[in-house]
């Protein structure tokens, strides 16, 4: 096992305190639960020669809600948003998303936030050093070429948080805090289709709170497959969320993870609402067949996971409105 390297540590107690500590020289970074970046840092797959360590940012944390929806605090650990019961209540797919991610011990420590900005996954990237070593390495990190697809000019490495999806299907807005001051966008526009330089956030920044906003009538699901049922990423996972009136189906949405470099929103559903479901649900099929664009990053053939995307969507538009057939 590789040792974790040396770096110096900072203990900010206000996300001013933070950002302003993420100006300082060298390669620094902000740190979180750790649960992605410590064991990164001892595989030497990123390099930090100071961490800024969140776990005392006390507004970072919570789980708020007023009649405009719920703020969920980037700090919140991943163990406190999938008991909490508003967010059970009235965003399930969230609160399925979470209890999915990792294991117990990984969801006691690991954030809401750092499971949003987790870095991208392969099978020829997260390696020992040796074994990457002993191959060349890839273009994500010290080598020319990408494994997967050695004519491509970028990376494919695999976006597999389990939140995004859940939260953008419920339109979740991201809260931003850096240099420049705070902004707001659509979760979906902090993350952009390239493995390498997967989010959008500026140097500096720090993703400070997800907001949802108030969801009556929606009804939402999150389901994933995993090598190993009770702890990895996903292979591919689905957030559908969708509002019916007066028994008909007038919004659906699809968001999915575990395919593309980033959380994958399939687009041209509007269309959908007014069909039959039965035709709906073929429809969707190969609306997701066509726009998902898994690669060889994972043991899981590429193939495979293509075709698992439309039958989880399927299956849970099917949970979320009994009767229609999967
Ligand atoms: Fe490396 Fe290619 Fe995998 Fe990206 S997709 S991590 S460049 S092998």
């Amino acid at each position: 096992m590789e040792s974790l390297p040396n770096f110096s540590l900072l203990r900010p107690r206000s996300i001013a305190e933070a950002v302003a500590a993420r100006a300082g020289a060298g390669e620094i970074r902000f740190l979180a639960g750790g649960t992605d970046l410590l064991p990164a840092l001892r595989h030497g797959l990123m390099q930090a020669s100071t961490l800024i360590d969140l776990s005392n940012v006390a507004e970072l944390r919570g789980i708020t809600s007023d009649r405009e929806g719920v703020r969920i605090g980037a700090g919140t650990t991943i163990q406190e948003l999938s008991a909490h019961p508003l967010v059970a209540r009235d965003y399930p797919a969230v609160a399925e998303a979470a209890v999915a991610i990792a294991g117990p011990t990984h969801r006691a420590v690991g954030t809401v936030g750092g499971n949003l900005c987790v870095d991208t996954r392969c099978r020829f990237y997260n390696q020992s050093e040796p074994w990457r070593t002993a191959n060349n390495f890839c273009m994500k990190l010290a080598g020319d070429i990408c494994r997967v697809a050695p004519k491509a000019d970028r990376c494919y490495a695999a976006y597999s948080g389990d939140l995004a999806p859940a939260l953008i299907a419920h339109a979740a807005i991201a809260e931003i805090i850096g240099p420049a001051g705070l902004r707001h966008a659509p979760l979906a526009e902090i993350f952009t289709d390239d493995g390498i330089v997967y989010l959008t956030l500026a140097p500096g920044e720090l993703l400070v709170s997800v907001r949802l906003p108030a969801a009556p009538g929606w009804r939402s699901g999150y389901e994933k497959i995993r090598t190993r049922g009770a702890i990895d990423f996903p292979l591919v996972g689905v957030a559908v969320a969708l509002r019916c009136e007066n028994g008909k189906l007038r919004e659906l949405r699809v968001v999915v993870t575990g395919t593309d470099s980033c959380p994958l929103s399939i687009v041209g559903l509007d269309d959908l609402c007014a069909l039959p479901l039965d035709e709906a649900l073929t429809r969707l099929d190969k609306l997701v067949r066509k726009q998902v664009g898994p690669m060889e990053t994972t043991l899981a053939p590429a193939t495979y996971r293509r075709r698992v995307v439309p039958v989880l969507a399927r299956r849970l538009i099917n949970r979320l409105l009994p009767g229609v057939p999967a």
